[in-house]
């Protein structure tokens, strides 16, 4: 069932766990995910970065895969089809009309009034179909998709006007996590965190969850988080699981290749669900 995120975060942030955020890449991946959280009985959030999409062949193409899958593998937890990063209000809208039921507008490289601004104007139309919205104060660091950034954590006034000022669904407070590796210990700034929560009373989400031990993971959804991204950490065990495969099997079917991935996929994924809380939340 393809839902916006509203309900199920808010569920989350009462019931004090958080909802995985996977990244898609193709059908395989998209296929992967939906059967192990439709077995852990969780709900999911299914990301799409606009390179993804691209890559997928166009928004409409993505949403009428996961629209079918949904049908054909009959999925009965909660999907939300949601936006990664957009980068414009002309990509967020471009989402909306092909189906994703939730979209992110990243406008946290301009100035706080012209993030608010752009921000603003998705909202608006997100409203009247039914969409729910992210956006992003601060700088998440590192890189993702072709695209890097430099590390800046967000000042709790600046997240405090962006919702009041936007009505956003909920908000991704750069407060020390980064895309792709780490390179030494993220140093997430859970006071900030709890301040945020407590004053926007809206969901937040923990963007560049790959990498952050475990622990700082179950303090952050303590302190607010209710959307946490994964994406670093299936492309690691999905490419090792194959590269293993290709060594010991010369096999050529694209098919057993890109397959030999899914067990160790399906395990992390499980694991993520577990260490969220959101196991049976459906
Ligand atoms: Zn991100």
């Amino acid at each position: 069932m393809l839902v916006n995120a509203k309900e199920i975060l808010n569920k989350a942030k009462d019931g004090k766990y958080a909802v995985p955020h996977f990244n898609i890449n193709n059908l395989e991946w998209t296929r992967f995910i939906l059967e192990e959280c439709e077995n852990n009985n969780s709900p999911v959030i299914l990301g799409v970065s606009e390179g993804a999409a691209k890559y997928m062949g166009g928004f409409n193409v993505v949403s009428a895969m996961v629209k079918e899958l949904d049908k054909s593998l009959s999925i009965h937890v909660p999907v939300v089809l949601h936006l990664d990063h957009g980068s414009s209000v002309e990509s967020a809208e471009e989402a909306i009309d092909n189906g994703f039921t939730s979209v992110m507008i990243d406008a946290s490289k301009y100035d706080l009034d012209t993030n608010i601004n752009m921000t603003k104007q998705v909202v608006e139309y997100a409203k009247s179909h039914n969409v729910t919205v992210e956006a992003e104060v601060g700088h998440i660091g590192g890189s993702e998709d072709g695209v890097s950034s430099e590390l800046a954590y967000a000042k709790v006034e600046d997240a405090v006007r962006l919702y009041k000022e936007t009505n956003i669904d909920f908000i991704a407070p750069a407060l020390g996590s980064v895309h792709g590796i780490y390179k030494g210990e993220p140093k997430l700034d859970f006071d900030k965190m709890k301040e945020i929560a407590l004053l926007t009373n809206i969901p937040l989400v923990l963007h560049g969850g790959s990498g952050i031990d475990d622990e700082k993971i179950r303090k952050a959804v303590e302190s607010g988080i209710c959307k946490v991204n994964i994406n670093t950490e299936l492309q690691i065990v999905w490419s090792n699981a194959v590269r293993e495969f290709v060594k010991v099997d010369n096999a050529y079917d694209p098919r057993k290749i890109i397959k030999s991935g899914e067990e160790a996929m399906k395990k992390e994924i499980k694991d993520k669900i577990e260490l969220l809380g959101s196991l049976n939340k459906a």
